[in-house]
């Protein structure tokens, strides 16, 4: 039996890929969703300002999504890793487990992946007391103290956010060195400097310095760089915009990338993250492609 030619493979099946797929599938288009399940906030137990769900948990909103968009008889779910997509004749292929996937367009919505700075204890915190996003966690420190770990000086960028959300205290921790003009806005919005570097992260979110002090904070904020979750745009070969902390897909305003026929959304093609704005994204992907499939030459 020969394989079905999908009218649209999406690989990743979080909030974009799925918003993406509900207008698809709204336009009774047949629709394959791989997905492995990683999302980007899976450490995170509470998720904020998203209209309607906010403070649920991120796994419950990916999951309601789900069952909703998995109404529409013509949407299919794979769970798995698509290992390569290409280019055919008619369209394009994505393998997983070895079987090569059929369509006529395609769509990253597959996300990225934080690096995190090389900090003992950091890692195991993340998403839990270490974040990277103030409008999505630093509300619920209830005006606590804020400790802002600097990756470079463009966390200086974090370090004066963050005084609205709590009493700030910058640990620079070897990263940069910031000059006069730096230390006096620091100093403006009431930030507190600590030159002495990190040791390690203990208890719930305390800092032990490298001369000894121990100085303790109701949560941390790093500015995480990321990378493509998924090698599969440099596969096709896309071209990429660079942003401040990693690239993202290029693409144009109805979410199409450099590739004709091959659509991307969510935090893999916007610099500014969010489950709303992946929503929003997917939502603009899933009408340009079905826009694609009705005018498009391919
Ligand atoms: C710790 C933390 C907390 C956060 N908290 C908030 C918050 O409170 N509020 C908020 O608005 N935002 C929050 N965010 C940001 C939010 O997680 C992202 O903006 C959002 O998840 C982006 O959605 P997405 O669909 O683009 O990507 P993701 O949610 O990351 O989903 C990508 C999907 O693609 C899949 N995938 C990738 N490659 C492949 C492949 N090759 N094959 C198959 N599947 C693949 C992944 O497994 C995943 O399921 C947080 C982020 C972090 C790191």
């Amino acid at each position: 039996m020969t394989n079905p030619v999908h009218d649209v493979i999406i690989v990743g099946g979080s909030y974009a890929g799925l918003s993406a797929a509900l207008q698809l599938g709204r336009a009774r288009r047949d629709v394959l969703i791989i997905d492995e399940g990683k999302r980007r906030n899976r450490f995170a137990s509470h998720s904020h300002g998203f209209l309607t769900q906010d403070g649920v948990d991120p796994a419950v909103i990916a999951a309601e999504a789900r069952a909703q968009v998995m109404e529409y008889k013509t949407v299919d779910w794979l769970a798995g890793r698509a290992e390569t997509a290409e280019r055919t004749d008619e369209g394009f292929a994505v393998t997983l487990a070895g079987k090569r996937h059929l369509s006529r367009r395609l769509l990253l919505a597959t996300g990225v992946r934080d690096i995190l700075p090389e900090i003992a204890g950091l890692e195991e915190r993340w998403g839990k007391a270490v974040f990277h996003c103030p409008y999505c966690h630093g509300y619920e420190l209830n005006q606590g103290q804020i400790g802002v770990i600097a990756g470079s000086d463009l966390s200086m960028h974090h370090a004066l956010m963050l005084p609205d959300w709590g009493p700030t205290t910058f640990l620079i921790n070897d990263a940069f060195e910031p000059d006069a003009e730096q230390l006096q806005s620091l100093a403006a919005r009431g930030v507190r400097v600590e030159t002495s570097p990190i040791r390690e992260i203990t208890g719930h979110a305390d800092i032990r310095l490298a001369d000894g002090r121990i100085l303790s904070f109701a949560g941390l904020f790093s500015l995480a760089r990321f990378e493509m979750a998924s090698p599969l745009a440099q596969q096709l070969g896309l071209q990429f915009e660079e942003g401040p902390v990693g690239s993202v897909i290029k693409t144009d305003p109805m979410k199409e990338t450099s590739m004709p026929g091959v659509f991307a959304c969510g935090d893999a093609a916007r610099p500014m993250a969010s489950v709303a704005l992946a929503v929003g994204d997917g939502n603009l992907a899933g009408a340009g492609l079905h826009r694609s499939l009705m005018f498009g030459s391919i």
